[in-house]
């Protein structure tokens, strides 16, 4: 079958939450951009108890909220099935977004039913491109891992993170996706924090992918799942000419919550101490002083006041000095849409 796709802007939707909780830091694996940061994340396993207490913290029962359980490796906590049952006893959209180990049967711990969406990484279409990043062995171990989650009838969505060294075969995903029966497809893009921004700052790695290149291949293969009935969905990163500016920490609700109390509403700040809540006793206090909210609010041309200050390489300049294209908030997303 053939699908005709829909693309559109997804805009940050008035009254939409989103809870990203990492039950731990810790990870079976060492890719070599993970954006995990013991420093400012610390090495925590969060109890049971206390995802409890935090999950009842951020309910709204009013608002439909997605919480997106994270690591680390989230499938290492010994008691995620619980807490996934726990989450959606407290009406969560729920999503566990794993690297592809599935540790603790997870696919036997919990049914299809109890949780929304399981997403894997993976970085590449086959091993010579996923494992120098990922590591030895993990694109068989994710894949098969895949396969058995959706013929276990879970549905499943696909995490690819675009950098300098993977873009080029990105081509190859859409009949990959489709021959698995995976149902979303998240295209992300590298961000200059945790291990990129710190251990491999001296080894010249090219992380970043280049505006034109970014235009020319990601829409085109996004087009390509579509057409193969996939949701897809990728950050817009480059804004148009016209397109309004908005930075999601002013308009949308996320809370990105770490094991050490930490919760930020901007992903790019994660690696300085700059959040803007603290659980504190199980309640959430809004901190004051210089935090990110701070940004927020500033207007310059190049779009993003902490992409400006934090990733600067990605943003060019004309001839005048005014930059070749606004960068738009990381969270603002485009969808391509199977038209069915
Ligand atoms: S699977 Fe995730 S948490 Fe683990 S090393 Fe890779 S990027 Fe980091
Ligand atoms: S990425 Fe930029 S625009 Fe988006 S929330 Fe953070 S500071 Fe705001």
């Amino acid at each position: 079958m053939s699908f005709d796709p829909i693309a559109r802007t997804v805009g940050f939707k008035p009254g939409e939450r989103n809870v990203f909780l990492h039950i731990l830091t810790a990870c079976n694996l060492s890719c070599r951009h993970c954006y995990i940061n013991p420093e400012q994340h610390g090495n925590i396993t969060l109890p049971q108890e206390t995802v409890h207490r935090w999950l009842r913290l951020f309910r709204q029962p009013d608002k439909e909220t997605n919480l997106i359980l994270l690591g680390g490796e989230p499938t290492m906590h010994p008691d995620l099935a619980t807490i996934i049952r726990d989450a959606k006893a407290m009406d969560y959209r729920v999503t566990v977004d794993s690297n592809g180990y599935l540790f603790h049967n997870l696919l036997d711990a919990v049914t299809p039913k109890e949780l929304d969406y399981l997403s894997f990484s993976l970085d590449g279409p086959t091993p010579e491109v996923n494992d120098p990043i990922r590591g030895q062995g993990v694109f068989a171990i994710c894949t098969s891992n895949l396969q058995k989650a959706i013929a276990s009838g879970f549905t499943c969505s696909l995490i690819y993170t675009v950098s300098g060294l993977n873009i080029e075969a990105l081509h190859k995903m859409p009949a990959l996706l489709e021959q698995w029966g995976v149902k979303r497809f998240f295209i992300q893009v590298i961000g200059l924090r945790g291990k990129p921004a710190v251990e491999t700052a001296g080894e010249n790695i090219d992380w970043q992918v280049d505006p034109h290149k970014w235009l020319e291949i990601v829409p085109r293969v996004a087009t390509d799942a579509a057409s193969r009935g996939i949701h897809v969905i990728y950050p817009k990163v480059y804004l148009d000419s016209g397109e309004v500016f908005e930075c999601a920490g002013n308009v949308a609700e996320n809370y990105f919550v770490f094991p050490n109390g930490r919760v930020y509403q901007c992903p790019l700040c994660e690696d300085h101490a700059i959040h803007s809540y603290m659980i504190e006793d199980d309640q959430l206090v809004h901190l004051q002083g210089l935090n990110e909210q701070r940004f927020f609010s500033l207007s310059i041309p190049e779009g993003c006041v902490m992409n400006k200050l934090l990733q600067p390489e990605n943003i060019s300049y004309n001839q005048d000095g005014t930059p070749t294209h606004r960068i738009s908030c990381c969270l603002l997303k485009q969808e391509m849409r199977p038209n069915n």
